[in-house]
């Protein structure tokens, strides 16, 4: 079996997407499809096995644009709705390849997400769906699944907590993040071969860190390749790309590919 893994971005927008509602570009060139961006969520396969990680409220566009037919796990972040509300979307993937996908949150996260979508994890006379999900709990732990080494990172995401993960010792994701618990953690991913992080906005905003902070730790962590992710209409792809890719720091773009 390949060691590798194939990353796709299947969308590296924040809550509001790119374009917001209305059409609004914000600081974003229109004319440029990398500026078109969905809420967020990635996608990884290392030979037949394949990981989602969130499922975006754009889900359905985003298997449907990168032709993805298999889903054999799901990897919840956190359970805000830019993360989750797409979950609906799993039913036809569950139905069409006739087995349950399991689902891997933390507790919190997994109680707000059966509360809103109980359809999806139990059946009941009223509605008689048969349940397509099966859930785990996952905390601050290493889980092997799918041939994937995933170490489970908790991080400060304002008044609520979020998870990050570093697959196999060579990518990390850290999207929605105010600040890390682990102060080693930066350290510990020093010169990884490819580092997701979440970079909302210029400014600061009490439940994501600002682009300064994030700069700050892109120095310090120094990935072979770091790319910003969960961004706001505020942040252009052509104006952060030449300031930055040559530290090797890109923005993400939606349907961009990674092999790893
Ligand atoms: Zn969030
Ligand atoms: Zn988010």
């Amino acid at each position: 079996m390949t060691d590798k893994i194939e990353l796709t971005v299947l969308g590296c927008g924040s809550s509001f997407g790119v374009p917001l509602s209305h059409n609004i570009w914000g600081n974003c060139d229109s004319t440029n499809p990398k500026n078109y961006r969905t809420r967020p969520s990635i996608y990884l396969k290392k030979g037949d096995k394949s990981i989602l990680i969130d499922t975006s409220p754009d889900l359905r566009h985003q298997l449907i644009t990168n032709k993805i037919d298999t889903v054999d796990a799901v990897i919840f972040t956190h359970a805000h709705a830019d993360h989750t509300h797409g979950i609906n979307d799993l039913r036809s993937i569950a139905l069409i390849n006739k087995k349950k996908i399991p689902v891997f949150a933390d507790k919190n996260s997994l109680n707000t997400i059966k509360n809103s979508f109980s359809y999806l994890f139990t059946k009941n006379d009223k509605h008689g769906y048969e349940p397509i999900l099966q859930k785990n709990i996952i905390d601050n732990e290493i889980l092997d699944l799918n041939g994937f080494k995933i170490r489970v990172v908790k991080q400060n995401h304002g008044s609520t907590d979020s998870y990050g993960f570093i697959f196999d010792d060579k990518l990390a994701y850290n999207l929605d993040i105010k600040h890390f618990y682990d102060e080693n953690y930066l350290e510990g991913i020093k010169g990884i071969k490819c580092w997701f992080v979440g970079c909302l906005r210029y400014e600061d905003h009490p439940s994501h860190a600002s682009y300064e902070e994030v700069m700050n730790w892109t120095n310090k962590v120094n990935a072979k390749q770091t790319f910003l992710s969960h961004m706001t209409a505020i942040i252009d792809y052509d104006t952060e790309y030449s300031k930055l890719s040559a530290k090797n720091v890109y923005p993400a773009y939606d349907g961009l590919k990674i092999s790893l």
